[in-house]
Formats: structure tokens, C-alpha cells, sequence
């Protein structure tokens, strides 16, 4: 095919996108992905990749190196007053860099056959064919798979929908031995820090506030003791960064020839750590209804299967930010996990597929809504 032609142009290059790419090749579509930088893209991100992402990526035949990252055996949650933990009950979540995790889908992806058409800008004006760096293109699909604010979508006209959240999130690097083989959730007044393990003398730490100024790294550390005390002296290795997260939910992801992936599809809070986890979802999801039919056929399939993935994040999402907006139920929930470490388990083991959720409605949420009511019980 010529240069500005192909089955599927992917549109944006970030995890979403280049992993749609793989799976496309992998059923022999060809593939065309462009994006206006050249990797490794870096991005604002918790850069914990949950067992979940894990097992999907290994559907895509990727198996990320456990010795560019570091392991981690579960997740934490504490304030001030309470601390629970639950481990995976089998495979270990990653801590790794963004632009690691960039950079081995990026190869992946050229391993597999996609045509890349990097540090290139897509133009996507309403009513007006698409154009890379000005040049006409064809194509038989066109995926957007260009972030959460998406030119892909507007073009397409998908963007009725339903705004659910939005908070600011900033990243930062230290370099200090992890203290935790667990990605900590700190809860504070003003928002949470994430604590991912990334290597044996590096964490990040992602702070996400409903306020921009609340999410100003150094002030939300400073509110929480324990991160203050440890990172006192621990040198900052990489410049903050920040980034808006959602949750979003669309109406449509589909339109005419026009499939969306990732967080152009609609979002979950970066608080489940779930983003890149529906990215690689979707992908898989889209190549195997395209492979059926590289038409209406496949995309309807899409759109079906896509609510299904988002479902589940989206729930989570709203009730830990229940928790972020209401400190009298966040104080209850914690101490109520604490005082039974088993229910966080359960819901652990929900949120990433191990466990049907439909097992902790029947057997635990009766007894947790009773500690939330009751809190002396707990
Ligand atoms: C603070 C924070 C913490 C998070 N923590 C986690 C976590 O721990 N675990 C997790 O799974 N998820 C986490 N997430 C969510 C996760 O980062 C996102 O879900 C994920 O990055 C979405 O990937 P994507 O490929 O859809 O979009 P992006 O990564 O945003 O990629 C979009 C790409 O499109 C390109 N692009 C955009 N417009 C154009 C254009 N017009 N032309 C060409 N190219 C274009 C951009 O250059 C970019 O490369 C977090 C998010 C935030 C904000």
C-alpha cells in the first residue's frame, strides 16, 4: 500500500493506540499509526501496571521484563488513623516507568509490521477530510486513539456523553529504596498520593486533588506524616508533571467507519488504576470484531463489548471518589477495612477480575453497610 494508505490508521500512539496497532497486525489488518511525538512518550501516570493489564498484555504476546521495573504484591490503603492491605492472589502487578512501558510497545509494535508515521500532526476539522502533515490519507478504519481530548471524537461527532469527575494529577520521581512492596494509596484531606515502586532505589508518587493547587506534589506530601517522614532528604529525579483525570462516559464509541480506543473512549479516575488496563481491552476487543468483519458488523461488536469493559472501572471510580468527597465515609470505610482486612481483600480481588462482584454483594457488602452505619461494631 502507498505511504499514506492502509487498512486502519490509528490515530495517536500512546498505550491505547499502539497497542490497537498490535493486535490489529496480529490478525493481519495493515496498519498505519501516527502521532504527533516520537517515543518514549513520557505522560503523567501512577506507572503502576495492574496483574489485570498484565494478563492482557500477554494476550498481545508482551510480557513485560520484571527487571526494567519492580514487582508489587498488592495495594495499601491508609490516613492518619487506619491502614489495610490486600495482596493479588496470583499474578504480581509492575511498577514501571512511563517511558519504558512506551518504549516496549513502540517495539512491539515494529516488530509486528505497523507503519508509524511519528512526529506527525493529524488534522481532524469537523466536515473536512483527515490530513497527515497536510497530506491526504485513506483508509478502510479509522481508530482515535488520541487521549481524552480527543479531535478524533469531535470529528466523528461522539462526544455526547457524561462528564462524571475530574482532578488534577501530578507525577514525580524519587530516588530512595521502596519501603513497600505494595502501590500505597494515601488518603489525605485534599486528595491522594499514590506510591508505586518502580526499581530498587526509585518510586513514583502520583498526587491527584479534585483542586489544582491541592494537588501540588510537595503540599499534599506535606499533609500526610508518614510519606513527609520518609521523604524528607530523598532526592526529586525527574521534573513534576501533570495531567487531567476523568471519568467519562460516553454515549457512542463508534460512528460510521470510526472506532475510539483508550481514553478517547471514555475514562475511568487514574484512582483505580484501571486506565491502561481498558486500553489494552479494547484493543484486543477491536481487532478480534474487525477480524470478523472490517465493517459495520465488527464495529457494532465493538461498541457492545467496549460498555461492557468500562462498566466495572467506572463503578469503582465512583465510589473511591465517594470517599475522596466525603471525609466522615472515608474515615468509616478505612476503619471498617481495617478492623476486616478480608472485604478489601474481596474487593481487591473484584477489581481486578479475579472475584465476581456479584460474591461480595451477596457475602460481604450487608456486613460492611453495617460497620458504615454502625461504626462501634467496627
Ligand atoms: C495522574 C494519573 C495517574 C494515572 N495512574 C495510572 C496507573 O497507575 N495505572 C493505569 O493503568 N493508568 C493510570 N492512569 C491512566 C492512564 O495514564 C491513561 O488511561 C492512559 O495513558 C491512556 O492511554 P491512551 O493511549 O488512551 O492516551 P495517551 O497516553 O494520552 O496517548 C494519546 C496519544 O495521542 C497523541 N495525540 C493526541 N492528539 C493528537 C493529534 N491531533 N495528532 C497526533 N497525535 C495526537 C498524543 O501525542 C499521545 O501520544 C493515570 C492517569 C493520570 C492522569
Amino acid at each position: 500500500m502507498g505511504k499514506n494508505e492502509c487498512d486502519v490508521l490509528v490515530v495517536g500512539g500512546g498505550p491505547a493506540g499502539l497497542s490497537t496497532a498490535i493486535a490489529l497486525r496480529q490478525r493481519g489488518a495493515d496498519v498505519l499509526l501516527a502521532d504527533a511525538l516520537t517515543p518514549p512518550i513520557d505522560k503523567a501516570c501512577g506507572e503502576g501496571i495492574m496483574p489485570d493489564s498484565r494478563s492482557d498484555l500477554a494476550r498481545l504476546g508482551i510480557e513485560l521484563p520484571e527487571s526494567r521495573g519492580a514487582e508489587f504484591r498488592g495495594i495499601r490503603f491508609c490516613d492518619s488513623r487506619s491502614s489495610v492491605s490486600a495482596v493479588f492472589p496470583s499474578t504480581r502487578g509492575l511498577g514501571l516507568r512511563r517511558t519504558v512501558l512506551h518504549q516496549l510497545l513502540a517495539d512491539h509494535a515494529a516488530d509486528a509490521g505497523v507503519r508509524f508515521a511519528w512526529k506527525t500532526s493529524v488534522k481532524a476539522v469537523p466536515g473536512q477530510p483527515i490530513t497527515l502533515n497536510g497530506e491526504p490519507v485513506r483508509y478502510k478504519i479509522l481508530v482515535g486513539a488520541d487521549g481524552q481530548s480527543s479531535r478524533i471524537r469531535t470529528w466523528a461527532g461522539l462526544d455526547q456523553g457524561s462528564l462524571l469527575s475530574r482532578r488534577f494529577g501530578f507525577r514525580v520521581h524519587y530516588r530512595i529504596a521502596p519501603w513497600t512492596s505494595s502501590v500505597e494509596v494515601h488518603w489525605a484531606p485534599t486528595g491522594q498520593a499514590y506510591v508505586t515502586p518502580i526499581s530498587e532505589n526509585e518510586i513514583c508518587v502520583a498526587m491527584v486533588s479534585r483542586s489544582l493547587s491541592g494537588a501540588r506534589s510537595r503540599d499534599l506530601i506535606e499533609s500526610i506524616p508518614e510519606l513527609r517522614n520518609r521523604l524528607r532528604g530523598a532526592e526529586i529525579i525527574t521534573r513534576e508533571r501533570g495531567a487531567i483525570t476523568t471519568t467519562l462516559r460516553l454515549r457512542r464509541v463508534v460512528r460510521g467507519n470510526v472506532a475510539l480506543v483508550g481514553d478517547a473512549s471514555g475514562s475511568a479516575d487514574a484512582i483505580t488504576g484501571e486506565g491502561l488496563a481498558m486500553g489494552f481491552r479494547q484493543a484486543i476487543l477491536l481487532a478480534d470484531a474487525l477480524h470478523l468483519s472490517m465493517g459495520n458488523e465488527g464495529l457494532s461488536l465493538y461498541q457492545r463489548g467496549h460498555a461492557s469493559i468500562m462498566r466495572q472501572p467506572q463503578a469503582m471510580a465512583r465510589i473511591l471518589l465517594l470517599m475522596d468527597r466525603w471525609p466522615l465515609l472515608r474515615d468509616r470505610v478505612l476503619c471498617a477495612f481495617a478492623s476486616d482486612p478480608a472485604v478489601f481483600q474481596t474487593l481487591l480481588n473484584v477489581h481486578i477480575g479475579e472475584k465476581p462482584l456479584r460474591q461480595f454483594l451477596l457475602r460481604q457488602a450487608p456486613t460492611l453497610g453495617l460497620r458504615l452505619l454502625l461504626p462501634s461494631l467496627a
